[in-house]
């Protein structure tokens, strides 16, 4: 069985990279698809693990190849989605998370639509600010920058599916594990194993058997 696109999407400090670090230590069967970046990498951040940082011919020459699922400018930098990584991980039957921007969300939609899409939303405009300057990643100018983009993203919470309002970490982590769970066990998610147990209920069989009671 494949696994599924989890599309998760919030403004920059909406704290969609805390859920998700919880999900990836409580969810079985689960991976992170790492992007492509040409943003500078900061202090803290691993190569490889966060993000792989590229310069922008690396990306450019990447993009060419047909290596993204999906790619965006976002806040004037270019990220992308590895199209080769996510389908090895959705192939080994693992749900893949791509924590992309409200456009690669789009992108994907349109030509995945069965991927499961998920708006991560702050629960309000005040604490989005303060998580972002607490966070204290950005210069001044990026900071502001982010903070304006984020009236437009979360204008498109209506083109996802699910809306998980991130005011707690521990209760919206469980809300978004429970999505996660829940998808699973969707009934076309399910086909190959449904079909194994049904060919258990074979009536000749059972009859032929004896079994029929
Ligand atoms: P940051 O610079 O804070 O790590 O990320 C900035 C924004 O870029 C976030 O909204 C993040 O979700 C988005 N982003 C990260 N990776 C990708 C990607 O591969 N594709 C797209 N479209 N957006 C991404």
């Amino acid at each position: 069985m494949t696994g599924n696109l989890i599309i998760i999407s919030s403004p920059s400090g909406g704290g969609k990279g805390t859920l998700i670090k919880e999900i990836l230590a409580s969810v079985p069967d689960i991976g992170y698809s790492v992007s492509l970046t040409t943003r500078p990498q900061r202090t803290g951040e691993i190569d490889g693990r966060d993000y792989h940082f590229v310069s922008r011919d690396e990306f450019e020459t990447f993009r060419v190849d047909g290596g993204f699922l999906e790619y965006a400018e976002v806040h004037g930098n270019f990220y992308g989605t590895s199209r080769s990584q996510t389908e090895k991980m959705t192939s080994d039957g693992k749900d893949v998370i791509l924590e992309i921007d409200v456009q690669g969300a789009q992108w994907v939609l349109k030509r995945q639509p069965e991927a499961v899409s998920i708006f991560i939303l702050p629960p309000s405009f005040e604490a989005l600010t303060h998580r972002l300057t607490a966070r204290a990643t950005e210069t001044p100018e990026q900071l502001s920058l982010r903070l304006r983009n984020s009236f437009g993203e979360v204008m498109q919470y209506t083109e996802f599916e699910y809306v998980v309002i991130n005011d707690e970490v521990t209760a919206a982590s469980q809300r978004l594990e429970s999505i996660i769970l829940g998808e699973r066990q969707k009934r076309v998610r399910q086909t190959e194993v449904i079909q194994g147990i049904l060919s258990s209920f074979d009536v000749t069989k059972h009859q032929a058997s004896g079994e029929d009671n």
